[in-house]
């Protein structure tokens, strides 16, 4: 891999990202992307960020070798990267505080953010509780039905969850409405954006807050397993946990990366959620070009998965490049089999993983009896799965 510097000034990676939005959002997209500028180049922004990282958040996150399941599977070594261990249970909060401490720099004292089943509301309410901020959370009305616990998480928390009423009334309906509350209180006010996607700046900073997941993982895989892995996996709804832990390793020959998509009831029924795997086109949605899932009107379409973090249609522009480019690869693992490795990961391991971090875990499992035993499998355990006991539950005709 020849030298890897992206994005160029104006948020492209190759052709996909930059900045496709409203005038009135120009000149918030402008005072952010300089002010990120500023804080990338200053060390005491990223000392204060470590800081928080390892008395807050927990980090490091260890990585654990999954011996019971990798012998059962006969092939490589498995092992996790422990996301599901940090503070709220996933990688998000590492993301939000990244953002919240670059809100404090710039002097806003007003949060907002869009959620989808919640997970980013949560963080995003933590972080403005911690940091003495005023929160306010956009969330689909269909959403807040299907999510009630983490609806009162955030009100708990003190934040402000607004139903949105619009379009199909779910995570893309929210991230329009949070956009639209930005250009209208954009002195007073930080968008916090959940994910690797949206317009420049961004995937960037998304992307560089959670670097953590994979230059902490380079630093540990040695000494936990003798070498670096073969092969990184990580599941891929917007692409912040993947990108987390695919940008360090992108330089480093020998290291295959591999992006997990939500194949839902299967890629050929149409019901999935799978931009990059799935055969979709290529197109703009909130603010940025990338692969989208749409139909032959350029309509996006609804989409499906029993993982409510991976149910999005678009996805970060920087995947779609390190896809064109060959890379990263990108896969899908349908509902089935990812419920399956869900079940495998509580009995085998004593680890009950998110339905999103699953997907991951299940393509490990496939691919893992192929490979030799001195192969080496990083999954990134992108979260916990307390949060979709309900989901899983319910899947099996049980109510909680
Ligand atoms: C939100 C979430 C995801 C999907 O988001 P990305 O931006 O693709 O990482 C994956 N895993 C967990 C546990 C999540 O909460």
């Amino acid at each position: 891999m020849e030298r890897y510097d992206l994005p160029d000034a104006n948020g492209h990676f190759g052709p996909y990202g930059g900045v496709y939005v409203a005038e009135t959002l120009m000149a918030a997209l402008d005072e952010l992307k300089n002010e990120y500028e500023r804080v990338k180049a200053d060390p005491t922004f990223w000392e204060e960020f470590r800081h928080e990282l390892k008395h807050y958040v927990g980090r490091p996150s260890p990585i654990y070798h999954a011996k019971r399941w990798s012998e059962q599977l006969g092939g490589a070594q498995i092992f996790f990267k422990r996301e599901d261990l940090n503070h709220t249970g996933a990688h998000k909060i590492s993301n939000a505080i990244g953002q919240a401490l670059l809100a404090r720099r710039m002097g806003k004292k007003r949060v907002i953010a869009e959620t989808g089943a919640g997970q980013h509301g949560v963080a995003t309410a933590t972080v403005a509780a911690r940091y003495g901020m005023e929160c306010f959370v956009y969330m689909g009305a269909e959403d807040i039905k299907r999510q009630s616990p983490n609806v009162f998480r955030m009100k708990l928390l003190g934040a402000t969850v607004v139903p949105v009423e619009s379009g199909s009334k779910t995570l893309k309906d929210a991230l329009n409405e949070a956009m639209r509350d930005w250009v209208t209180n954009v002195d007073s006010t930080f968008y916090i954006l959940g994910t690797a996607a949206g317009p420049h700046p961004y995937p960037m900073m998304v992307r560089d807050f959670l670097s953590v997941i994979g230059e902490e993982s380079k630093e540990q895989m040695p000494e936990v397993a003798g070498r670096q892995p073969d092969v990184v996996v990580a599941c891929v709804g917007g692409g912040s946990n993947a990108i987390g832990m695919f940008y360090p390793y992108i330089g480093v020959d020998g290291v295959r990366m591999v992006g997990v998509e939500a194949g839902g009831h299967g890629i050929a029924s149409g019901m999935h959620a799978a931009p990059l795997s799935g055969g979709a086109g290529v197109g703009v949605l909130h603010g940025a070009k990338s692969y989208l899932m749409q139909d032959a009107n350029g309509q996006v379409v609804e989409t499906h998965s029993v993982s409510a973090g991976l149910d999005y249609p678009g996805v970060g522009p920087e995947h779609s490049y390190l896809k064109d480019i060959g890379r990263a690869e990108y896969v899908a693992i349908d509902d089935k089999e990812a419920l399956s490795a869900f079940h495998d990961c509580c009995h085998l391991e004593g680890i009950i993983p998110a339905l999103e971090s699953s997907h991951a875990l299940a393509w490990a499992a496939k691919v893992a009896p192929t490979m030799a035993k001195d192969k080496v499998i990083l999954v990134n355990l992108s979260g916990r799965g307390d949060k979709d006991i309900n989901t899983v539950a319910g899947l099996a005709g049980i109510t909680l």
